[in-house]
């Protein structure tokens, strides 16, 4: 999309008009038609072609702007069959015994560690069982918002049997436009999309809308922006404008102004899209 609509006053907004004031539009664009939240595209080059800075979001399927076509990298987005049960179990311990795990390269040093001895055994945060999970419940989500439908319950296990989460999954998970009377300090489960990424005072937000009234993820430092970048494969966390994310976390902040907290990378999944290039079929 070349224009978009500024929600506070309805006005229009070219990517030339964004980048004069993103502080102004950040988190607040939409969509001219379904009014679906959109998100700034940089410009960039791809196989010598130019592609110009742009607007992308996540249409409403009768909506007749999509001209731009967004798509998911990683083809492991598509849910299991397995994943839709009643009763979700995500069990590191079990699972270690699977094949999910991924052979330490040879050549590679052995790294620190920030989540025990578990960690060795996967090459990112992406290959965790916990990550692994989570993005298929996200990946549902996105389809059926009302995910699961029914009293499905989950039970996230981690450091050798700990339980982290347990219970119905309706119960401990709710959409950023749902925080209100969620007690802080409360593990759950959270969701939804970000659209656009700021650092102040040392800080990473991930802004879930108009990050003075939308609730943001907090990257509280340095080290969990690293592990992240690692984990995810990103360049910067800029990369996740677009993206719709799960986490196991916790509130902090106020009613009008939510601030969603997590430890550790492989807490949190994510399912990215990127603008497709114009000559990719
Ligand atoms: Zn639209």
């Amino acid at each position: 999309m070349q224009s978009v609509t500024y929600r506070v006053d309805q006005s229009p907004v070219t990517p030339y008009q964004y980048l004069q004031d993103v502080e102004k539009y950040a988190g607040n664009i939409e969509c001219l038609e379904c009014e679906a939240r959109a998100w700034y595209v940089r410009g960039s080059m791809s196989g010598g072609r130019e592609r110009s800075a742009c607007f992308a979001a996540h249409h409403t399927d009768e909506c007749e702007i999509r001209t731009v076509v967004l798509v998911v990298d990683d083809p492991d987005v598509v849910p299991d069959e397995g994943a839709d049960t009643a009763r979700i179990v995500v069990d590191l311990d079990k699972r270690k015994a699977q094949d999910i795990m991924v052979p330490e390269p040879r050549d590679r040093q052995p790294t620190d560690t920030l989540w025990g001895a578990i960690h060795k055994k996967y090459a990112n945060a992406a290959d965790y069982p916990i990550n692994k999970s989570l993005r298929q419940i996200l990946s549902c989500l996105i389809k059926n918002p009302s995910y699961p439908e029914d009293d499905a319950t989950i039970r996230i296990v981690c450091d050798g049997g700990r339980i982290a989460l347990e219970g119905e999954v309706r119960q401990l998970l709710s959409y950023q436009t749902q925080l209100s009377g969620i007690d802080p300090g409360v593990v759950r489960l959270y969701w939804g999309l970000i659209t656009n990424v700021n650092r102040k005072d040392g800080n990473t937000w991930l802004n879930c809308g108009d990050y003075r009234t939308e609730p943001s993820l907090l990257i509280r430092d340095e080290e969990l922006e690293e592990e992240m970048l690692k984990a995810f494969r990103l360049k910067s966390l800029d990369d996740l404008e677009g993206a719709y994310f799960i986490v196991m976390g916790w509130l902090s902040g106020s009613e009008t102004k939510p601030i969603i907290n997590f430890g550790f990378a492989k807490y949190i999944a994510f399912v990215k899209y990127r603008v497709r290039d114009e000559d990719e079929v």
